[in-house]
């Protein structure tokens, strides 16, 4: 059998991804060794992971050796041929490993009868993690180009395995903890042992380590606490502080409205409106007058609010229970004379069983480090929210997380999906060295190109999925040909209103303009399912995935509609203008809503308005039903796109936002990729361009299968361009294009899985 190390090296990179599947430590370490194994056709392939302490390097995985031995061999620096790979950190090969000086035989692990050998060390910068090694009994069986793919594979898996020794010492610490306690309970605790570790899900990359502010919907999280002893400050002092909150509340509004044009407007104008309201500082006043301390007047009056938001019916109004919140922290700091910054979320991490898109968008704005939600709200789209914020976010399973006390030290990384509380100072040196390795990375990643072949000269163009104005830079810096997907509707969830047509006129037109000639298709707006408009709710629907969402909102409410596209029409004034429609379910849904384009584009006419003449209409592919009637769309449309994220759910009936059936949710489920199949061979058949935008472009297991159906426009997440790029560049179009048929044969999910991990097809 051939070893086939261009493939293995994107599948570790898929990988990496295991760790947040699998179900513990030792099963994600045993995988990789397997995987990497079977890859290099190798007898035998181990983990050895570098222990700081002592010093010594310990068998942590093996494929092919003892696996008594897990844990037991232990060798120093420099002992034996692995412990020489580490020290001097360099790859050690040799064609038989017992001639070499340096071989030391460990008895009992079973390696007697292998002679070839081949250390790689893994390092984070110049930290010293662990050595990967194979060995195989035929001699001389690895070459110089097996270092290499190894080398490849140790720097792929170097973080996550970092991650994963992070883990082993936390467990370790905790075992110790139960000897310690069973053995004597007057010993003190070391500080170390408050520390708890969560697996959760990343939802949005970042490092982030705060003080936890708990926040929900409940009555008991108050977040306003006089403390005793506070000063007797008097009705003055209220006074100023109210000034003042008024004021930074202004501030806030305005530099957020500078950075975020696009979806900040009046964000924070419950804030403003509720401060001014006399109902709340007027009773404050008059409890201050009656000789109630000031502080306790305060935390009073925003308990009352509370508990009035937090009760009532309207959705609207229960949202502002955290904006009372907010000022009721804002007025207590500003009476201690606080400072800036301790009115707002520096340094602290929200831990919140709900946050609507709103919440997250001040929280940003009041500089909050990162966000651990608790599952419950979870919607998908808070995710992509978040990621577009930058925000560190992580989505946890385990409720208890919402009782920890307020103040507990917490950190999160949300590109694993961990979470820390009371984390020790190891794992928060760890913490900063991964935050630094990571921009390290991050920097190495800007190689961008500004055009993408595969390896036999085909043209793939890499777009990116923008949903706020101030993604734009990143995409220009990650050299994005052009906007795939703008989703037109997070101007509209984040408002506490409908944008007027000349608010939205402007947010396109800036679109526009920032992607300079780069093509931008715009998605009118898809609401409904998981992205409900707080201020205009779509009441009684038990299913809203099935409900009146996206095009099917438009064309129901089609003053919303008419305003988004004649707004759309006058933006794309004498530029290429792109407009697609998103979960087409008929021809008669496109047809319908490209008469409304039409309609819009005769009255801007009458009313003597520039506007684009002849913007080119596209289906977003999201349904069977779609897939079923893909020639009769080809043929109405000018262009097709499918949504990939949809697609999966309504074909395979699984709930893109449930977390509890997430393996369900299988994008490479024979049935998707035909659908897919057929989707772009029509494209092709009626001459119309046909693009990819769900999260599946960026899946390097995926874009050698879409790139073979013959798709040649992938939209992502600005970040992962580069990823995306390269994976391409590894790519030959022909043999991607053979594969694809093979797959595109099979029935079974575990096939086909197996064909895309190159392990079959
Ligand atoms: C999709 O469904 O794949 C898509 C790109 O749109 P969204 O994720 O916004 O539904
Ligand atoms: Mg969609």
């Amino acid at each position: 059998m051939r070893k086939d190390n261009v493939e293995l090296i994107c599948n570790i990179a898929e990988l990496a991804g295991l760790f947040q599947k699998s179900s513990g430590l030792s099963d994600f370490l045993q995988t990789v060794v397997s995987v990497v194994a079977y890859h290099m056709r190798a007898a035998v392939c181990s983990i050895y992971l570098y222990d700081d302490q002592s010093r010594e390097l310990v068998l942590t995985a093996t494929q092919g050796l003892n696996p008594e031995s897990i844990g037991k061999v232990r060798l120093k620096l420099g002992e034996g041929l692995t412990g020489l790979a580490l020290k001097e950190l360099r790859p050690i090969r040799e064609g038989r490993g017992s001639r070499n000086p340096n071989f030391k035989f460990i008895p009992g692990i079973r390696e007697e009868q292998y002679q070839a050998f081949l250390a790689v060390p893994i390092l984070r910068g110049l930290e010293r993690v662990g050595v990967l090694v194979l060995q195989d009994p035929v001699e001389n069986y690895f070459d110089e180009n097996d270092t290499k793919a190894l080398q490849a594979i140790a720097a792929q898996l170097a973080a996550t395995i970092e991650n994963a020794k992070l883990l082993i010492t936390l467990h370790q610490m905790q075992e110790r903890q139960a000897a310690g306690q069973a053995e004597t309970r007057q010993t003190a605790l070391p500080s170390e042992l408050g520390m708890k570790f969560i697996r959760g899900v990343p939802a949005s990359a970042g490092i982030a380590v705060g003080r936890a502010l708990p926040i929900g919907m409940s009555e008991d999280h108050f977040v306003v606490k006089p403390e005793a002893g506070m000063p007797s400050w008097t009705l003055d002092d209220f006074r100023r502080a109210l000034a003042k909150t008024e004021d930074q509340i202004e501030q806030l509004q305005l530099s957020v409205e500078e950075k975020l044009t696009d979806v900040a407007s009046m964000i924070f104008s419950a804030h403003l409106l509720i401060l001014k309201d006399d109902k709340f500082s007027g009773a404050m006043e008059s409890l201050i007058r009656q000789g109630v301390p000031v502080a306790d007047a305060v935390a009073r009056v925003v308990q009352e609010y509370v508990h009035l938001f937090g009760n009532s019916n309207n959705p609207r109004l229960r949202e502002k229970v955290q904006d009372v919140r907010d000022i009721g922290r804002r007025l207590l700091n500003n009476l201690r004379s606080g400072e800036e910054s301790q009115s707002d979320y520096a340094g602290r991490v929200i831990v919140a069983s709900e946050l609507m898109p709103s919440d997250i968008l001040k929280l940003s704005a009041q500089r909050v480090e990162g966000l651990a939600l608790v599952a419950g709200g979870l919607t998908s789209h808070v995710a992509i929210l978040a990621r577009s914020l930058q925000l560190p976010m992580v989505i946890v399973e385990d409720r208890s997380l919402l009782h920890v006390d307020e103040d507990t030290v917490i950190a999160i990384d949300g590109e694993q999906g961990n979470l820390y509380i009371n984390p020790t100072p190891d794992v928060l040196r760890n913490f900063e060295e991964l935050r630094r390795t990571r921009q390290v990375m991050e920097t190495h990643l800007q190689n961008v190109a500004d055009e993408t072949y595969t390896r036999d000269g085909q043209r793939v163009h890499v777009l990116c999925n923008i949903n706020m104005l101030s993604e734009v830079p990143a995409a220009l810096r990650l050299k994005a040909e052009g906007v795939g997907l703008y989703r037109s509707e997070f101007p509209f969830i984040v408002r506490n209103d409908f944008p007027s047509e000349e608010e939205q006129y402007r947010v396109y037109r800036k679109l526009i303009d920032g992607m300079g000639d780069r093509p931008v298709i715009f998605r009118t707006l898809d609401i409904g399912g998981d992205k409900m408009l707080s201020y205009f709710p779509i009441v009684n629907e038990s299913n809203p995935f099935l409900g009146l969402r996206a095009i099917r909102f438009s064309l129901r409410h089609r003053h919303i509609f008419e305003q988004q596209l004649r707004a759309l029409l006058r933006a794309g004034h004498q530029t290429k203008l792109h407009i697609m429609f998103p979960l087409v379910a008929s021809v008669e849904d496109f047809t319908e809503a490209r008469d409304i384009v039409h309609a819009c584009m005769q009255s801007l006419e009458q009313e003597g308005i520039p506007y684009n003449r002849a913007p080119k209409l596209g289906a977003m592919i999201e349904l069977p039903s779609a897939v079923e009637i893909v020639e009769e769309l080809a043929a109405e449309a000018d262009f097709l796109s499918i949504g990939g994220n949809d697609l999966v759910q309504y074909m395979l009936a699984v709930d893109r936002t449930n977390e509890a059936i997430s393996d369900l949710y299988v994008a490479h489920h024979p049935a998707v990729l035909r659908a897919l199949h057929r989707v772009a061979q029509a494209a092709h058949r009626h001459g119309r361009p046909v693009s990819f935008c769900g999260e599946m472009a960026a899946d390097p297991k995926m874009i050698p299968f879409l790139v073979g159906i013959g798709i040649r426009v992938l939209s992502v997440e600005a970040r992962q361009i580069p990823r995306v790029q390269q994976i391409v560049r590894s790519l030959d179009a022909a043999q991607a294009a053979e594969k694809a048929r093979r797959i595109l044969q099979m029935g079974r999910i575990r096939d086909v899985a197996r064909a895309l991990e190159g392990n079959g097809g």
